[in-house]
């Protein structure tokens, strides 16, 4: 087993990226090696702490690096979900809840559907909190995201889902209408994001989940408001990925098409069998589904950052 005998954190400024990587000295037998470290380390990282080296092939050549022994951690990963007290939010919560996550419940208010959502993550054997706060006020968030980052230490994983519709031909929408859809969907996601960066910045790294919508790409009539924010929200996705890659952080972001959720049961009957007898598949999405892309882009070691996923059967190709 080698020791930790010296470590920094080194910046490089080539245009148009900077890069940061942690750079160290260990000892193995004896022997000293100049070894990198991946940043996702930087938290826990400890002089005279243990690790093993490896020799990874890389672009650059041959590389040793440096892993630190399984550094326990109080409690495990940590996500932040928004909007999830129901819907496709709370089998997000849930699904991660499953695969080992601490869940902070992000909701508008307290509500029944809530309670149990946290009873079931609970029931899981994971810690969850229940996280009041109006995505659409900067001030409500950065007070969430600091209870949260108080209770459990740290945020990993932040999935904005939290969304509205208010669906009308924009001769008929109203500019508080159109403000309201765009506040929630779009300007929700920017303050969930910028609460949480400097706290996964400090943690080196962390994954972000943008929810975004089919409805970003297809033009739906009657949610002008809507797609607009929601194409935001891809535009901001991408963005985010190239601004925080150098801090390992990925951003992500997924389009759903028609799922089974309180948002599509209220598409009258008669619309909405015309709109699923155009889906190939021929059926919703069940949010169970969509719950499972976005653990998969939450997980450690994917290639992917600034990317849009569509998950529609096929509804649009
Ligand atoms: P949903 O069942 O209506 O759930 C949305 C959740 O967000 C609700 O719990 C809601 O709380 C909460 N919320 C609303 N405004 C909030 C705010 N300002 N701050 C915090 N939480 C707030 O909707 P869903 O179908 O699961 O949608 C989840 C996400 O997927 C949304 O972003 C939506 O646009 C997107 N999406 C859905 C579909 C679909 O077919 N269902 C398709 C594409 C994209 P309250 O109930 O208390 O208002």
């Amino acid at each position: 087993m080698a020791k930790l005998l010296a470590y920094s954190l080194v910046s490089i400024v080539p245009p148009p990226f900077k890069t940061e990587y942690i750079v160290g000295i260990a000892e193995d037998d004896g022997v000293r090696t100049p070894v990198r470290i991946d940043r996702s380390h930087l938290k826990n990282l400890k002089i005279g702490m243990s690790g093993t080296i490896t020799t990874r092939e890389t672009d650059q050549g041959e590389i040793k690096y440096f892993t630190p022994e399984e550094v326990k951690l109080e409690g495990g990963k940590v996500a932040l979900v928004t909007g999830a007290a129901r819907g496709i939010g709370r089998a997000i919560a849930i699904e991660l809840a499953e695969r080992g996550y601490d869940i902070a419940l992000n909701d508008i208010e307290t509500s029944t559907d809530g309670e149990e959502t946290i009873k079931e993550i609970q029931s899981l054997g994971r810690r969850a909190l229940f996280a009041v706060a109006d995505v659409s006020s900067y001030s409500d968030v950065q007070k969430m995201v600091n209870m949260v980052v108080e209770k459990f230490g740290r945020i990993d994983v932040l999935v904005n889902n939290a969304g509205i519709n208010i669906d009308r031909l924009v001769t008929n929408m109203s500019p508080l209408e159109w403000q309201k859809v765009i506040d929630v969907n779009l300007t929700g996601v920017f303050n969930c994001t910028k609460a949480v960066l400097p706290h996964m910045i400090a943690a080196g790294g962390g994954r972000i989940i943008n929810i975004s919508s089919q409805g970003a790409l297809d033009g739906p009539v009657g949610q002008a408001n809507y797609a607009a924010a929601k194409g935001g929200v891809v535009s901001f996705t991408k963005v985010i990925a190239r601004e925080y890659a150098q801090y390992n952080i990925l951003c992500n972001a997924v389009a759903p098409g028609c799922i089974r959720t309180r948002m599509t049961d209220s598409i009258p009957p008669g619309q909405l069998r015309e709109r699923v007898s155009k889906i190939p598949l021929g059926r919703r999405g069940e949010p169970g589904e969509v719950a499972k892309l976005v653990a998969f882009l939450a997980e450690d070691g994917t290639y992917i950052t600034g990317q849009l996923i569509l998950i529609n059967a096929g509804e649009y190709i």
